[in-house]
């Protein structure tokens, strides 16, 4: 595994709607093992394809246990084509991104989404997410379609300007 260099805000590449996967090989799965091993080394909790400087539709998310609440379990996804095809009510939080250090934004998003998407064994799953762990997917499938969490935030005077050591409370 290899860790890979980041590409920043103001990069075309962060901008384009990313194509799909027709197929899970060896390949992918060895990109998605690189995109693992980039997000744990850059301390996020999500990442995705475009974030390295490939438009494909592929993201890789771990959240630790207890990351939003004493017994949530980790979670931990590779997933290629993710696609959001039920999202309910809201919730405004704190976001941040590896493509754009040094900043945090509140952003408001669906409190639950169900995704859809592709394993890495090429099978169809469908993962149902609230809380930090929806803001995550939805945060990554906005950066598959060359959206950032910038272009979302209500009120642009709510970016704040953090040091590396203060992450926000979704880092992705
Ligand atoms: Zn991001």
């Amino acid at each position: 595994m290899a860790v890979l260099k980041i590409r920043f805000d103001g990069d075309p590449i962060l901008r384009q709607k990313a194509t799909k996967i027709s197929r899970i090989d060896e390949s992918i799965r060895k990109l998605a093992d690189d995109m693992w091993e980039t997000m744990m080394a850059e301390h996020g909790v999500g990442l995705a394809a475009p974030q390295i400087g490939l438009s494909r539709r592929l993201i890789v998310i771990h959240l630790p246990e207890g990351y939003e609440y004493e017994d949530d379990p980790e979670f931990n996804f590779k997933l290629a084509n993710p696609e959001i095809i039920k999202s309910f009510g809201e919730q405004t939080g704190q976001e941040g991104c590896l493509s754009i250090p040094g900043w945090v934004g509140d952003v408001p998003r669906a409190e639950s989404v169900t995704v859809k998407a592709i394993d890495m064994n090429g099978r169809p799953v469908r993962i149902k997410a609230t809380g930090h762990l929806a803001v995550v997917f939805q945060h990554e499938i906005d950066h598959l379609d060359g959206i950032l969490y910038t272009d979302r935030v209500v009120d642009k005077t709510t970016l704040l300007r953090v040091r590396d050591e203060e992450p926000a409370e979704v880092e992705a």
